[in-house]
């Protein structure tokens, strides 16, 4: 799974340049089960199989040696965890190795969580067979904060979420299509108004699919009167 998510553009480009480095540790070469195993039945019964703590430790122990002098934060995907957001991305991105524990089966017995885990992040309210997808969704989105690995002309300071707002629509050539036009004003070259138009924008689509999101947005006076005007129905 992992060799697929190394060769996409952005990671493979980012690896060539030598701006990261996706590693993965296959934590069953670790145990010490003469049968190869990693995970056995929960004590108390219930569903499924728990990951064993002697291979992941072990596993953990060698990293933290291999990566002794560097700035370190082992992350477990799980859905019990704090969801993804562009901020933890942002913070994640400060660090230089993230190690990432993929779950399997029913999970991970808890002493691995305490000892060994430095944060649970989930990617979202539902669950999904292995932790390699969540991981691939964080090391995707930690990498775009990662310096050089975006070009100059993308940037990550103008996505949705990273304003606290989600991002405005935007257009492409030609300037009408099938009688669709592109809103005049982006085609006026006045930066101003078009920085105006974009805000604006990104008030109204945030209010209408994210309004939980203005809670924590930093807004001029401004947004706040395009806010109370939304929020009166009223004209724009
Ligand atoms: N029994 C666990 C529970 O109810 O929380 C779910 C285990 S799930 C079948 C197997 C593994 O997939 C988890 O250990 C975790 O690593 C990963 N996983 C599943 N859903 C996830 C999500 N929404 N976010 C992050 N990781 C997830």
């Amino acid at each position: 799974m992992f060799l697929g998510f190394r060769g996409t553009s952005l990671c493979e480009k980012a690896i060539s340049k030598q701006l990261i480095e996706v590693n993965t540790v296959n934590f069953r070469d670790f145990t010490e089960d003469k049968h190869n195993r990693v995970d056995d039945y929960p004590f108390g019964g219930g569903a499924g199989m728990l990951l064993m703590p002697q291979p992941l430790f072990s596993c953990f122990e060698a990293l933290e040696t291999k990566y002794a002098q560097k700035r370190t934060r082992n992350i477990y995907m799980s859905p019990a965890g704090q969801t993804l957001t562009q901020q933890k991305a942002e913070e994640l991105s400060g660090f230089e190795v993230v190690n990432i524990l993929c779950g399997h089966y029913e999970g991970v017995d808890q002493r691995v969580l305490d000892h060994l885990i430095d944060e649970e992040i989930s990617i979202g309210d539902y669950v999904l067979t292995g932790g390699e997808l969540p991981a691939m969704v964080l090391m995707d989105c930690v990498m775009r904060y990662v310096p050089g690995v975006l070009s100059n002309d993308e940037s990550v300071s103008e996505e949705s979420f990273s304003e606290g707002l989600l991002e405005y629509p935007q257009y492409t050539r030609p300037s009408s299509f099938r009688g669709m036009d592109v809103p005049e004003v982006l085609l006026s070259g006045h930066h101003k108004n078009i920085a105006a138009w974009n805000r604006e924008e990104a008030l109204k689509k945030t209010f209408e699919r994210r309004p939980d999101l203005l809670e924590k947005a930093e807004l001029t006076k401004q947004d706040k009167k395009l806010l109370s005007k939304l929020k009166n129905n009223l004209d724009i």
